[in-house]
């Protein structure tokens, strides 16, 4: 497994993006890497996690969301394709997707938030966004890509890096 970005860096949890904070922790790795499920579990649901139609420098990419069997929620985003559906049972360790090209690293201007444009300079376009929850994640307005459009942590959202240092 990738090395976890340390607090405070780029790409932790709850990073100060400005008008937005980091709902999860990237773990940056090539396009394509295999994502595996950390725990046993079932999926929730899985769906597109990313689209040019909202965002022009995002790529399409997919999320799964799996109910652990410990009771915690964890969404594997920014991934590239999907090989689990909705209502499977997964072991941990099965192969859930691949990583996939979340950037759209030609179309990063100017204007595009800083924490974007240093991920262009580092050349990175791909990574695992992983977040975690103590009860089902739902849809939220203040929600989207991966970011929280908010000061305020919601309150069943928790730290992944516990739960990742935990599983390895
Ligand atoms: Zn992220």
């Amino acid at each position: 497994m990738p090395a976890l970005p340390p607090e405070g860096t780029p790409g932790s949890f709850w990073e100060d993006r400005g008008d937005r904070h980091h709902a999860g922790l990237d773990l940056y790795a090539p396009a394509g890497a295999r994502v595996v499920s950390i725990e046993d579990g079932k999926v929730l649901s899985t769906g597109i996690f990313t689209s040019p139609d909202q965002v022009p420098y995002w790529n399409v990419t997919y999320q799964v969301i799996i109910a652990h069997d410990s009771g915690i929620f964890c969404r594997y985003a920014e991934l590239g394709d999907l090989a689990v559906g909705a209502g499977a049972g997964v072991d941990g360790g099965k192969v859930i997707g691949h990583v996939g090209e979340v950037l759209n690293l030609s179309l990063i201007a100017a204007e595009t938030p800083a924490y974007i444009r240093d991920l262009k300079r580092q050349g990175r376009g791909s990574m695992l966004h992983f977040e975690v929850f103590t009860s089902a994640p739902g849809p939220d307005p203040n929600y989207l890509g991966g970011n929280w459009f908010s000061s305020r942590k919601p309150a069943h959202l928790a730290d992944p890096a516990r739960v990742l240092t935990d599983a390895v």
